[in-house]
C-alpha cells in the first residue's frame, strides 16, 4: 500500500524551496509503487492523481487487503529553515522493524541527517491492522532538502531507498537488487557495482549545496583504489547550517569519471 500524502484541497505543507507537499509526496509514491511492483509486490495506492483522500478512506484502503504493509509518503516543514532530516513513524510494535529498515536505507542518502525512528499516533498508523509506518523525506523548508524535493532525480533516490527496505523487510536482504537491477558498468568493482547518482550529478548537486557545506578536510587512502588503480578520496564535510556547524556523514567517490558514484 503506498500513500501519498495530502491531494486536492490539501496542499500539506507548502515552501518556495519544496513547492506543495502533495505534488511531491504523489511523485515519490509513483516511483515507489511502480519499483515495487518491479520487485513482485502487489501494489496499491490510495491515491495516483491530485485528489482529496479523507484519512478514514485511506484507513479503509490500508485494511482492505490481508497482509499488506501501508507506506505513507510526507514531507517536512518547519518554520526554522535549518531543520533537516529524515524520520519514520510507526505505531504498533509490529511496524518497528520497517520503520527502522527504512530510516536505515534512507541514511544512505548523501548528506542526509538523521532525526530518528519515532512513534506517533497518526490515523493511518493507529488504526492500521497490518504493518504502518509514516516517512517524512525531509524538509520542504529547508535549502537542501526542499530543492531535492523539486529535483527527480532526488524524488527517484527517496523511492528507491523506501523500496529497497520494503523488499528487504518483506524478501531479505540482496532480493530488491536481484528483482529490478540497475544498468551497472561491467568496468566496475563488486563494491561498485551499483551506481548512485552520476559524477556530473552529484557534481551539480554539490555546487548546489555549497552554500551549506564547507569541506572539512580530505584524506587520501592509498588502500582505496578502484580496478584502474584510481584512487577514492575521502571527505568530510561540516555542515554550517542555521549558523551551527554540524558534521554530515563521510562520503567518498571516484575520480573514474565513468559516471559510477559510489556513496560510503
Ligand atoms: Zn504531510
Amino acid at each position: 500500500m503506498v500513500d501519498a500524502g495530502h491531494g486536492g484541497k490539501d496542499n500539506g505543507a507548502y515552501r518556495n524551496y519544496g513547492g506543495a507537499e502533495k505534488v511531491a509526496t504523489l511523485d515519490v509514491a509513483k516511483r515507489l509503487e511502480r519499483k515495487l511492483r518491479e520487485s513482485q509486490l502487489k501494489t496499491v495506492m490510495t491515491r495516483s492523481d491530485d485528489t482529496f483522500i479523507s484519512l478514514d478512506q485511506r484507513v479503509a484502503i490500508e485494511n482492505s487487503q490481508k497482509n499488506a504493509v501501508f507506506v505513507s509518503i510526507h514531507f517536512n516543514d518547519s518554520r526554522r529553515r535549518g531543520i533537516h532530516g529524515f524520520e519514520t513513524y510507526y505505531h504498533s510494535p509490529a511496524s518497528r522493524d520497517l520503520a527502522a529498515t527504512i530510516q536505515t536505507k534512507l541514511m544512505t542518502i548523501p548528506h542526509s541527517m538523521n532525526r530518528g525512528v519515532k512513534t506517533a499516533n497518526f490515523r493511518v498508523l493507529r488504526l492500521a491492522t497490518y504493518p504502518a509506518v509514516l516517512v517524512e523525506c525531509g524538509f520542504l523548508s529547508n535549502r537542501l532538502e526542499g530543492g531535492g524535493a523539486r529535483d527527480s532525480e532526488y524524488r527517484e533516490l527517496l523511492a528507491d531507498r523506501i523500496a529497497e527496505a520494503i523488499v528487504e523487510v518483506r524478501y531479505g536482504e540482496g532480493v530488491y537488487h536481484a528483482a529490478a537491477a540497475p544498468v551497472t558498468n561491467e568496468l566496475s568493482p563488486p563494491a561498485l557495482a551499483r551506481p548512485r547518482i552520476s559524477a556530473r550529478q552529484f557534481t551539480a548537486r554539490l555546487e548546489f549545496f555549497s552554500a551549506f557545506l564547507a569541506p572539512g578536510g580530505c584524506d587520501n587512502d592509498e588502500r582505496n583504489k578502484n580496478n584502474r588503480g584510481e584512487k577514492r578520496e575521502r571527505f568530510r564535510i561540516v555542515g554550517v547550517t542555521g549558523g551551527v556547524a554540524e558534521t554530515h556523514r563521510q562520503f567518498c567517490f571516484h575520480h573514474s569519471g565513468v559516471g559510477s558514484e559510489q556513496v560510503a
